[in-house]
C-alpha cells in the first residue's frame, strides 16, 4: 500500500496546556471536526479515548501520552498527548521528543499559569515550534490581549495575535482574521456554519493596529518582506503566510489564535493554522544517531533510508495487550516483520501495527517515515528504545530519564496480594521508566519510587483498580539527590506540603530568592517555574 499522505502533508503535534485550560475539550473538537467522531462528546464514551485511564478522568488530568491520528484539509495530523501536570515532567519530555510542533492552549481568564510556564520552558529547551490558542473566550473575565501580554512577559515568547475575538464572554460571536483582514461570524451552535463579513466598525481601529503590529512582526523575520513593507507596498496573504510559517518553524514567533472550544468556535481556524504553520517532518532537523562503531550519523525523514524509530510510550490495552507507540524517523516498517531493538540488542517481531483514531483503531500494513503508530507484540521494548532495521543498526538520540525523588513503602495485605503486586509492579515499571521498586534491606518492605506524590498516588490507585492489589501504603519519604543532570549541585529542597492542584511535587534544583515576598525561582532550567513559597519549607 502506498502512502496515504505525503510527508509534506503530515503534522506531528502535541497539545500543551495547563490543567483545566481545555486541552481535552479542544482535542475532542479537533477529532469531531476532523471527521472521525460524529457526535461531540463521543470521545469520552468510546474505547479509544485520549484519556485512557479511569482515574485520569476522575482527577481531571491527563497523564498518558498516547497518539491519535486525524485528518484535516488533506493532511494527516498525529496528535501526541502531552500531559499538563508537573508531576509528569518526564511524560511531557518524551512527548516533546517525538512531536514536531505544538499548540499551546491557554485559558482566556487564567492566562499563563505556573504549570503552563513549566511545560513551555521544556518546549523551549527542545526548540519546539508552537502556536498559541487562547481558549474559553466565552467565560466571564476572558481577556484575549491580557493572555497574549502574559505570554510575552512571563514566557518571554514573541507572541503575536493573528486573530482578534469579536465580543467576549456571552457575546463572543466571531473572530477577525488579521491575515485575511476579514471577520468570521459563527452562525450555529456546532460551529460548522460561518459567514465572512467585513470587519465591524467598532473593531476597525483595533484590527488596523494589530494587523500593522502583526505585519511588522512577521516582516522582521524576513528581509524581502521587510523591504517591501518599508517601501509601503501591500503584502499579500501568501507572502505573510509563507514568512509566518518559516518564523514558526524556526521558533522565532508564536502566532496567537482565539476561540471557545466548548462553544465550538475557533477550533477549525486553529486546525487550519496547524496545517499552515506547523512543520512537517521534512521541516525539522534530521535526528542524530550513533552507529555500532561509535560514529555519529543523522537520519533524514525518508522512506528509502533504513528503518529507524523511537519507542516513546508503552501502554497496556484491554483489548490487545501491550502496545508500543513509536515514531518512525526513517524508512518503513511492515507488520509481521522483525526489527532490532538496538538499545537492548534484541531482535523482536512486530505483530500488528495500529493507528488510533478518535473512536476506532485502524490496522495498517506499513508505517512510513515521519509517521506515528503503535505496535502489538513487542516484548522487550521499553520507552526510549531505538527500533531499527536488523542490517542497519543505529541507536537514536534517546531520552534522559531523571532518577525518582520520592519513596513510599507499600505492604500487601495477604499472600495473594503479594503475588499480584509483584506482577503489577513489574508491568508498571515497564510502562514508566521513572517508576522503580526496591526492597528495603532492613525491613524487607517493598518501596516504590516515583517523581512526586501524585505520581505515586496514581500508581497506588492503579494497583488497586487495575491489578486488584489490597495494600497498606506508608508516608511518602523524600529521597536525596546529589546532582542534577546538568551537573548543578543541590543547594536546597522543597516538598509539597499540602494536596490540591497546582502543586510542585518533586524537583531538586538550585534556586535563589526571586524577590522579597515572591518565593523562589529556579536558577537552572531543568524544570523552571516559580515555586510558591509555602512549598519551600527550608533551605539547606
Ligand atoms: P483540560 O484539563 O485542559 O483537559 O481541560 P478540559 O477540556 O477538561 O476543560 C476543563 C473544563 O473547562 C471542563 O469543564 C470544560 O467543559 C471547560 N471548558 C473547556 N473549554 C471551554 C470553553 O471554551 N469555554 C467554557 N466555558 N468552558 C470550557
Amino acid at each position: 500500500m502506498a502512502r496515504e499522505f505525503s510527508l509534506k502533508d503530515t503534522r506531528n503535534i502535541g497539545i500543551m496546556a495547563h490543567i483545566d485550560a481545555g486541552k481535552t475539550t479542544t482535542t475532542e473538537r479537533i477529532l469531531f471536526y476532523s471527521g472521525r467522531v460524529h457526535k461531540i462528546g463521543e470521545v469520552h464514551e468510546g474505547a479509544a479515548t485520549m484519556d485512557w485511564m479511569e482515574q485520569e478522568q476522575e482527577r481531571g488530568i491527563t497523564i498518558t501520552s498516547a497518539a491519535t491520528t486525524a485528518q484535516w484539509n488533506d493532511h494527516r495530523i498525529n496528535i501526541i498527548d502531552t500531559p499538563g501536570h508537573v508531576d509528569f515532567t518526564v511524560e511531557v519530555e518524551r512527548s516533546l521528543r517525538v512531536l514536531d510542533g505544538a499548540v499551546g492552549v491557554f485559558c482566556a481568564k487564567g492566562g499563563v499559569e505556573p504549570q503552563s510556564e513549566t511545560v513551555w520552558r521544556q518546549a523551549d529547551t527542545y526548540h519546539v515550534p508552537r502556536i498559541a490558542y487562547v481558549n474559553k473566550m466565552d467565560i466571564i473575565g476572558a481577556d484575549f490581549l491580557g493572555a497574549v501580554g502574559q505570554m510575552r512577559d512571563r514566557l518571554k515568547a514573541n507572541a503575536v495575535p493573528v486573530q482578534l475575538p469579536i465580543g467576549k464572554e456571552d457575546t463572543f460571536e466571531g473572530i477577525i482574521d488579521l491575515i485575511k483582514n476579514e471577520a468570521y461570524y459563527y452562525l450555529d451552535d456546532l460551529g460548522t456554519t460561518t459567514e465572512a463579513r467585513d470587519i465591524p466598525d467598532e473593531y476597525k481601529e483595533q484590527a488596523e493596529e494589530y494587523r500593522t503590529h502583526m505585519i511588522e512582526s512577521i516582516a522582521e523575520l524576513d528581509e524581502e518582506l521587510m523591504e517591501k513593507y518599508l517601501e509601503g507596498e501591500e503584502t499579500t496573504e501568501e507572502e505573510l503566510k509563507a514568512a509566518l510559517r518559516k518564523g514558526v518553524c524556526d521558533v522565532q514567533i508564536i502566532p496567537v489564535f482565539c476561540g471557545s472550544s466548548y462553544k465550538n468556535k475557533g477550533v477549525q481556524p486553529m486546525l487550519d493554522a496547524v496545517v499552515d504553520y506547523m512543520p512537517s517532518p521534512l521541516d525539522v532537523p534530521a535526528i542524530q544517531g550513533e552507529l555500532p562503531d561509535g560514529s555519529e550519523v543523522s537520519r533524514e525523514s525518508d522512506d528509502n533510508q533504513p528503518f529507524a524509530a523511537l519507542a516513546f510510550k508503552i501502554m497496556t490495552d484491554p483489548y490487545v495487550g501491550k502496545l508500543t507507540f513509536f515514531r518512525v524517523y526513517s524508512g518503513t516498517l511492515d507488520s509481521g516483520s522483525y526489527v532490532l531493538n538496538s538499545t537492548k540488542e534484541k531482535r523482536e517481531r512486530v505483530g500488528r501495527i495500529l493507528q488510533m483514531h478518535a473512536n476506532s483503531r485502524q490496522e495498517i500494513k506499513t508505517v512510513y517515515a515521519g509517521d506515528i503508530a503503535a505496535a502489538v507484540g513487542l516484548k522487550d521494548t521499553g520507552t526510549g528504545d531505538t527500533l531499527c532495521d536488523e542490517k542497519n543498526p543505529i541507536i537514536l538520540e534517546s531520552m534522559v530519564f531523571p532518577e525518582p525523588v520520592i519513596n513510599v513503602a507499600i505492604e500487601p495485605k495477604t499472600k495473594s496480594d503479594q503475588d499480584k503486586m509483584g506482577i503489577a509492579l513489574a508491568k508498571l515499571a515497564e510502562e514508566d521508566p521513572t517508576f522503580r521498586t526496591e526492597t528495603d534491606e532492613e525491613t524487607g518492605q517493598t518501596i516504590i519510587k516515583g517523581m512526586g506524590e501524585l505520581h505515586l498516588d496514581i500508581i497506588v490507585d492503579r494497583l488497586k483498580r487495575e491489578f486488584k492489589v489490597d495494600a497498606n501504603v506508608g508516608q511518602p519519604q523524600v529521597a536525596y539527590r546529589e546532582t542534577f543532570r546538568n551537573g548543578a549541585k543541590v543547594e536546597g529542597k522543597f516538598v509539597r506540603q499540602s494536596g490540591g492542584r497546582g502543586q510542585y511535587g518533586h524537583v531538586w534544583v538550585e534556586f535563589e530568592p526571586m524577590d522579597a515576598g515572591g518565593g523562589f525561582e529556579f536558577v537552572n532550567k531543568i524544570v523552571g517555574g516559580v515555586v510558591p513559597k509555602e512549598y519551600i519549607p527550608a533551605v539547606q
